[in-house]
């Protein structure tokens, strides 16, 4: 797939959303940000599968559903843990996407797969205000 070049925008994007969760150290090694890309493709949201979707993230591309600008800061940064979680333990996290309970029935396998909570717990976190966990870099 040849992507367009890194725009200013979604590289600081990419830098604002490490920033708000490096301080969680959820994994050994940082984020190889010089491979994350974020892009905004709505037609691919209008699929049945990513319908339920406003984020999707593939190895270190993150989809979004809306333009970069008008997505709340809190999408980037639960996208960029998948990328984060992806770079250290792919398997497991697509291993863990692929079992049929997590997609039949309601969504709460979809909701309670542990990497959706970490995702969702370091996103809640870093949050400004946030009591559990380290402070966003700002709050200081
Ligand atoms: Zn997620």
């Amino acid at each position: 797939m040849i992507l367009p070049p890194r725009g200013e925008a979604e590289t600081a994007a990419i830098e604002r959303a490490w920033r708000r969760i490096e301080p969680l150290a959820l994994y050994p090694r940082p984020l190889d940000t010089s491979r994350v890309r974020i892009l905004h493709v709505p037609w691919l949201f209008r699929l049945p599968w990513f319908r339920r979707f406003d984020g999707y993230t593939i190895w270190s591309t993150i989809l979004l559903r809306e333009p970069l600008d008008q997505v709340d800061e809190s999408l980037p940064a639960h996208e960029a843990v998948h990328v984060w979680q992806g770079q250290h333990e792919w398997v497991r996290l697509w291993l863990s996407y692929v079992k049929p309970s997590t997609f039949w029935g309601d969504r709460s396998g979809y909701y309670e797969n542990p990497y959706e909570v970490e995702a969702r717990a370091a996103v809640d976190r870093t949050q400004a205000g946030a009591r559990n966990g380290p402070p966003h870099p700002v709050d200081s």
